[in-house]
């Protein structure tokens, strides 16, 4: 587990931000997922919605944010437009695909010719991300009005985030203490969040 507490290693700015709440990010992230739940294969209902089923508010925010944080390519020169097009593609396909959650999607991200270490830095950054935010996006979409920040339970990955674990119940539609709108904070934050119609 020692790769979760690597650092960016410039890979990442150092802290995960889209900037100020956009209302068009919701519009954007429902119509996507409207299309992206037609063309998704049915969940097997016997097996349930099972870890790593294929979230589709989290590919539709990869779609259209997938890996816009990154700074680097392989080579450690900054990614270039037509690099960060094609990795977004990846990332959102490897959303797609059921069962990806462990070694199909890190590989994938090593496939483009980053390191392993790297590639697990990559996937679970932007894995983070499209889930966090997706779910944001989906929460705003059906009415809620606040979030709560929740940490990881493994310890000493997140203490940066216990500030925002502290606020308890925010506006939703504002960033936390520490800036960011939802999780991932940082490379390696292993945090959550969840949504209501109030504070409870
Ligand atoms: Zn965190």
């Amino acid at each position: 587990m020692s790769w979760r507490f690597v650092p960016a290693e410039g890979l990442y700015p150092d802290e995960l931000r889209y900037g100020q709440f956009r209302p068009e990010w919701v519009e954007a992230n429902n119509a996507l997922t409207i299309a992206i739940t037609q063309e998704l294969p049915r969940v097997d209902l016997v097996t349930g919605i099972a870890w790593g089923a294929p979230y589709p508010r989290a590919i539709a925010w990869a779609t259209k944010f997938g890996a816009a944080l990154v700074l680097v390519a392989p080579d450690g020169t900054p990614l270039d437009h037509e690099q960060r097009r094609e990795l977004r593609l990846l990332i959102r396909n490897a959303l797609a695909t059921p069962g990806m959650s462990d070694k199909p999607f890190p590989a994938a991200i090593q496939a483009f010719g980053y390191s392993e270490r790297q590639a697990k830095t990559i996937a679970v950054t932007e894995e983070s991300l499209a889930n966090c935010y997706g779910s944001l996006c989906g929460a705003i979409d059906v009415g809620m009005k606040v979030k709560r920040w929740l940490v990881s339970n493994d310890p000493g990955i997140c203490l940066g985030c216990t500030a925002n674990h502290a606020q308890s119940w925010v506006p939703i539609d504002q960033p936390f203490a520490s800036g960011a709108m939802v999780p991932a904070d940082h490379v390696g934050c292993r945090c959550d969040a969840v949504h209501g119609l109030k504070p409870r």
